[in-house]
């Protein structure tokens, strides 16, 4: 098995020459038996979010698919591991998005239907801004016509539905009714066994072919298309061609633990909320499954590496927590930090994800760039990636292509 050493240090070399490489015609797939490895249709890098629907609808689909993570599925370091994540349909008048995740919240509540324990709660999402910001009035726009549950509160409706709420004069809201939050780890662990899959541990390298031209994954792994679904480590893996094109960031959330027998700050008192103020989004969930209030800051910290990054919060992110809530939750300000996670989020450019070919490779395909708003999408990022894989004239969205990738930060996708 290659290590995270040996396949990093192979890759500085690797990128560009690889991706000038001319692709070989597809090699016919061998099923298991007599000591021959399986060639399988699809190995998928990468048992995250993007990975495992990706394995996910492709299985469902027909297609012989193989998952593989460095460090195992939905694990603390990756960007799809913790507790919680918002799913909310709201996008401003983003024409891609919206649609993307009215899809995936259906399927997520299939899934969750399905297992043991629950992925999807539906709390709600309440968001509150300045009354004339323009991306709630687009959002709020786009949910009407769409007729997506959705009730608009003004700032005397918002006070008198949540009073454990400060909000401030000239303030206004909306709340998704049927959206709210997706368990996270858990969920990714769910979606894989939903299909019928078990990751198999493997730090694998950049693509590598055996003289019949099939992709060599690892000793017993073999795939006639490759899918790397690497989240923040894409850029490792691809410095060439992703470098400064993805950009992990550090994130840090907390979670405070409200006074015993406090129901004011855990479903249905509380929805999952989302302070939107021009972007400089702060957003929180309920307590869910008694893991305390949760409220994390959405703009981008300092740049990490996410197999290194320190996994301790800062005094520094603590304080800003407790200023906010002594604002916006005051009954929360002194409660304590039961709970708290690192991780990042691995940037685009402008917050847009990337689905496309690595270049020279047409049967090998990028998939991430979740840029901090990508978990809820999951099943309809995957469902895309299988369209790709499986349909290879299907059109790339151009948004969502390698060429659209910039290298100076821009953000406009919240
Ligand atoms: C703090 C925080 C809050 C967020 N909040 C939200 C939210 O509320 N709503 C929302 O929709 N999104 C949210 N996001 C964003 C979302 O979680 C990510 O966009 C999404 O999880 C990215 O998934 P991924 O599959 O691309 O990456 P990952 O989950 O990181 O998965 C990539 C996997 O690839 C594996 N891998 C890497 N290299 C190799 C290799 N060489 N060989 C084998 N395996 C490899 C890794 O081990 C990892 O498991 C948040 C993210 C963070 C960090």
């Amino acid at each position: 098995m290659m290590t995270r050493r040996g396949a990093l240090t192979g890759i500085a070399g690797a990128g560009l020459a690889q991706a000038g490489a001319a692709s070989a015609a597809r090699p016919q797939t061998r099923r298991r038996g007599s000591g021959t490895p399986a060639i399988h249709d699809v190995a998928v890098i990468g048992a995250g979010v993007f990975g495992v629907w990706t394995a996910w609808h492709l299985a469902k689909r027909g297609a012989s698919v193989a998952i593989v993570d460095a460090y195992g599925v939905g694990h603390a370091r990756a960007s799809s591991g913790g507790e919680s994540r918002v799913i909310r349909l709201s996008y401003g008048a983003d024409p891609i998005y919206s649609p993307m995740a009215r899809e995936s919240l259906t399927a997520w509540d299939e899934v969750s239907a399905r297992g043991r324990e629950p992925i999807l709660h539906r709390t709600g999402v309440l968001w509150f801004s300045p009354a004339t910001d323009d991306y709630m009035a687009k959002s709020v726009e786009w949910l009407a016509a769409n007729k997506v549950d959705h009730r608009r509160m003004d700032l005397a409706a918002l006070s008198a539905s949540y009073p454990q709420i400060v909000f401030r004069d000239g303030e206004s809201g909306f709340l998704e009714t049927r959206s709210g939050a997706l368990i996270a780890g858990r969920g990714v662990r769910a979606v894989l066994a939903d299909a019928g899959l078990e990751a198999q541990t493997l730090n694998a390298g950049p693509p590598e072919r055996d003289a019949g031209g099939a992709y060599v994954v690892g000793p017993d792994l073999k795939a006639n298309t490759l899918v790397y679904a690497c989240g923040p480590w894409l850029p490792k893996l691809f410095p060439q061609v992703l470098g400064g094109r993805i950009t992990p960031t550090r994130q840090e959330v907390f979670h405070f633990g409200a006074q015993p027998g406090d129901t004011r700050f855990a479903p249905p008192a509380l929805p999952v909320w989302a302070d939107f103020n021009g972007g400089e989004l702060v957003y929180g969930m309920p307590d869910l499954e008694g893991q305390g209030f949760k409220i994390a800051f959405d703009p981008h910290g300092p740049v990490v590496d996410p197999d290194t990054q320190s996994r301790q919060v800062t005094p520094a992110g603590v304080a800003q927590a407790r200023a906010y809530l002594a604002q916006r939750f005051p009954a929360l300000a002194d409660a304590p930090l039961i709970h708290a996670r690192v991780c990042q989020y691995e940037n685009s450019s402008n917050g847009d994800f990337l689905m496309d070919r690595l270049p020279g490779h047409d049967r090998v395909w990028l998939v991430g760039a979740g840029s901090g708003h990508g978990f809820k999408h999951g099943p309809a990022v995957g469902r895309r990636v299988a369209d790709h894989v499986l349909e290879p004239k299907t059109p790339i969205e151009p948004r969502f292509s390698l060429a659209s990738k910039a290298t100076r930060a821009e953000r406009s996708v919240y």
